[in-house]
């Protein structure tokens, strides 16, 4: 729900009890003194904290502090925050509610959505995780008056994936928005309302197909690749929404140049990625084999095939396996893998 997050409304929604938030440096630094009565457990910024190390600080202060099943874990922060909180919540005492405050734009349509809570193990992504739900999301777009504008074009990658997907009728939407733009007011309608029909999105394919078995696998346009060039380049590189952009950019040229994906939807598709600046190739191409050994440990290969997830028009996704030494002679590469 569209709310403005303050102590008052947190202290009114969860009423008495030893309730934590956790949130990391740079959020604590710009937002904590809105909540100076509560307690709040900081983490450093970036995918360096969903480690076991953070995870088991986190459970330990928890447990330091008395916490019970009645007692709220409240998330604010991004993706990264909400991963780490929704699985400590998750697994503590087999299941503390928790709340999710987004104040990232990939955590707002992303992240917040869907149930997956997680932590990495050394570079293998998520390889530790729940299904869980909070038991609310805020959504307050204010929060993005402060996101770097990095930051705020890797949220956008993901809402494009929404609108080129699923929703052409965002398409517009998206072209009108001013960028880079200097206040947060002069979009706010636009993002707002992009935000909305994002989340309504990603909650009806996950409503249909919770536990990521058929339909579900078409919000995962990109991430293929886009997980693994994160992987790659030991999550430093390349944001995630910069990742699963140039992902996107890998399916749409290879469905374009084999005629299964016209020109127009493609040269849509490339002016928007192009008007938040983000990536649609690697810096160093030649490192796409390097990207490819990374899909062969991808979870989604089942057997001698990928479950590709590739655009037929604008608004229509299709899943289709592709054998795995077809996908790697599609990047480019011959690699020699023992499947
Ligand atoms: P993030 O949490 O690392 O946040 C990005 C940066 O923005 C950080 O430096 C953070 O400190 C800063 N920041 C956050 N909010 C801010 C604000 N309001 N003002 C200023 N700075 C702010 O990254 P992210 O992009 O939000 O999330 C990425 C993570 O989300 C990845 O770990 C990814 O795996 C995960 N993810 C999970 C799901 C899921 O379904 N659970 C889906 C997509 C991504
Ligand atoms: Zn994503």
């Amino acid at each position: 729900m569209t709310i403005e997050v303050t102590q008052e409304n947190l202290i009114k929604r969860l009423g008495p009890g030893r309730h934590l938030i956790v949130t990391d440096a740079n959020v604590e630094a710009y937002y904590g003194k809105r909540f100076p009565g509560m307690d709040r457990f900081v983490i450093a910024p970036g995918e360096v904290s969903k480690s076991i190390e953070t995870y088991e600080r986190l459970i330990a202060y928890m447990q330091e502090k008395g916490m019970t099943r009645g007692d709220y874990l409240i998330a604010l922060g991004g993706g990264v925050v909400g991963d780490l909180t929704g699985f400590a919540a998750s697994t503590y005492m087999r299941g503390v509610p928790y709340i999710n405050i987004p104040t990232t734009l990939l955590a707002m349509v992303d992240s917040s959505v869907g149930g997956k809570t997680g932590i990495n193990m050394g570079n293998a992504k998520n390889a530790i995780g729940s299904f869980y739900n909070p038991t609310d999301i805020w959504l307050d777009v204010g929060f993005l008056e402060t996101l770097p504008k990095r930051e705020f074009a890797s949220g956008m990658a993901e809402i494009i994936k929404y609108a080129i997907g699923f929703d052409p009728e965002m398409i517009q939407q998206i072209q009108a928005m001013d960028w880079p733009f200097d206040e947060m007011k002069n979009n706010r309608e636009h993002i707002e309302a992009l935000i909305i029909k994002s989340i309504a999105i990603k909650e009806k394919v996950v409503e249909d197909d919770f536990r990521d078995s058929g339909n579900r696998q078409k919000l995962n346009f990109g991430h293929t690749l886009g997980h693994a060039i994160e992987a790659y380049y030991g999550f430093k590189t390349y944001t995630h929404g910069e990742a699963v952009a140039i992902g996107m950019a890998y399916q749409l040229k290879q469905a374009n140049q084999l005629g299964r994906l016209s020109d127009s939807a493609y040269e849509t598709c490339m002016a928007l990625f192009n008007k938040f600046n983000l990536p649609v190739d690697l810096r160093v191409p030649d490192h796409i084999c390097g990207v490819a050994w990374h899909v062969a440990k991808d979870k989604k290969r089942k057997a001698t095939h990928i479950h590709t997830i590739q655009l037929e028009k604008l608004g229509q996704l299709q899943i289709i396996p592709v054998d795995f030494t077809v996908f790697i002679d599609n990047l480019g590469c011959d690699l020699k893998i023992k499947i």
